[in-house]
């Protein structure tokens, strides 16, 4: 196992005139995995902004460098970490997650930390211990076409002021995988923001402009009055056993466990009604080489989804949301993640 590139450097803020027009041709000029810190208008602790852990994602990490190519200040001092420079700099670039033979970086923020993914995790850590944040926001994409959405531990005012920096959707959640998010506690909330699809320009938008909010804004911990939440509890997700063949086509394919449609993701926080076929099974038995567990690891497939001749319907009214249609990350993180629609509440403040 290579431990090349487990190094988190640290880098002045660099002054805004030079660094290059092109975010991707930034890139090139770090040195891998990197933390900036930016002098604030006033002193407090700091906020913190992490881009790049799946190294497609670059709503986040386009944002900051438009953000510290501009002349603007920020109200706090800001540490911004660009991790995934590694993975998204590999061949064919832009287009990896993670590093073929490595884990998942967010899913790397719990003990051992053996691994590259794993030792970066351990010095991000030891840097929110170090630094004692006021708040930390984790920017991503997801995979699928999807509107932008919040992930939290905590379901708590200043998580979802956090969130509505920028978006409506919070998932809050009671899975523990190894999220940075996981380590989000009262003296520090920190939320996962999805901003939209990896290649979807209006998520690129929406992380730029919420960032110049949690930038620019004096208080970020307190919701805005009339603020509208949509929140969904304690997801399930709908995993893949190691065995399960998973093809993406707009007809049964021969050979496949499941199948689904191309266009799946069109339900991602969408309310799906019961009966609803989400794809086609080879059989019955095709279930087994699925799984969906809640987090004491009861099996609850019977209440999410069943058979249906030989389609995959929903059991009951639900959101979808976080909906994949990469056979790569179904496989290797899950298909979908699903709530009971009576566990999905408006909150209005
Ligand atoms: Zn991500």
């Amino acid at each position: 196992m290579s431990l090349a590139g487990t190094h988190l450097h640290q880098l002045d803020c660099p002054a805004p005139d030079s660094l290059p027009v092109d975010p991707l041709a930034w890139l090139e000029e770090l040195p891998g995995a990197t933390l900036i810190r930016q002098q604030g208008l006033q002193s407090g602790p700091p906020r913190v902004v992490c881009t790049l852990l799946h190294g497609n994602e670059l709503s986040g990490v386009k944002a900051v460098h438009r953000w510290l190519s501009s002349a603007m200040k920020p109200h706090f001092d800001t540490l911004f970490l660009v991790v995934g420079v590694k993975v998204c700099l590999t061949e064919p670039r832009y287009t990896l997650r993670q590093l073929p033979d490595e884990r998942d970086m967010n899913r790397c923020f719990l003990p051992p930390f053996e691994d590259r993914p794993g030792r970066l995790a351990e010095q991000i850590l030891a840097l929110l211990r170090s630094q004692c944040p006021e708040s930390m926001l984790d920017i991503h994409n997801t995979s699928g076409h999807s509107p932008a959405f919040g992930v939290a531990t905590h379901e708590d005012p200043a998580h979802e002021a956090l969130l509505s920096l920028f978006a409506q959707h919070l998932v809050v959640t009671d899975l523990r995988l190894g999220a940075i998010m996981e380590h989000s506690d009262r003296h520090c909330p920190i939320v996962t923001i999805e901003c939209g699809g990896l290649t979807d320009p209006k998520a690129d938008d929406i992380a730029w402009k919420g960032l110049q909010r949690y930038l620019q804004q004096e208080d970020v911990l307190t919701p805005q009055e009339g603020l509208q939440i949509d929140l969904y509890h304690h997801p399930v997700r709908l995993e893949l056993t190691p065995s399960c063949v998973l093809a993406v086509a707009n007809q049964p394919v021969l050979g496949a466990d499941l199948t689904i449609p191309k266009d799946l993701d069109r339900y991602n926080f969408g309310e799906v009604e019961q009966g609803l076929p989400i794809g086609w099974v080879a059989s019955e038995r095709s279930l087994e080489r699925l799984k969906l567990h809640n987090k004491s690891g009861e099996d609850l497939m019977g209440q999410y989804f069943r058979c249906c001749g030989n389609h995959l319907v929903t059991a009951q009214r639900l959101k979808l949301f976080m909906v994949t249609t990469s056979p790569t990350i179904a496989a290797s993180d899950c298909l979908l993640y699903a709530s009971l629609e009576r566990e999905h509440t408006r909150l209005n403040t």
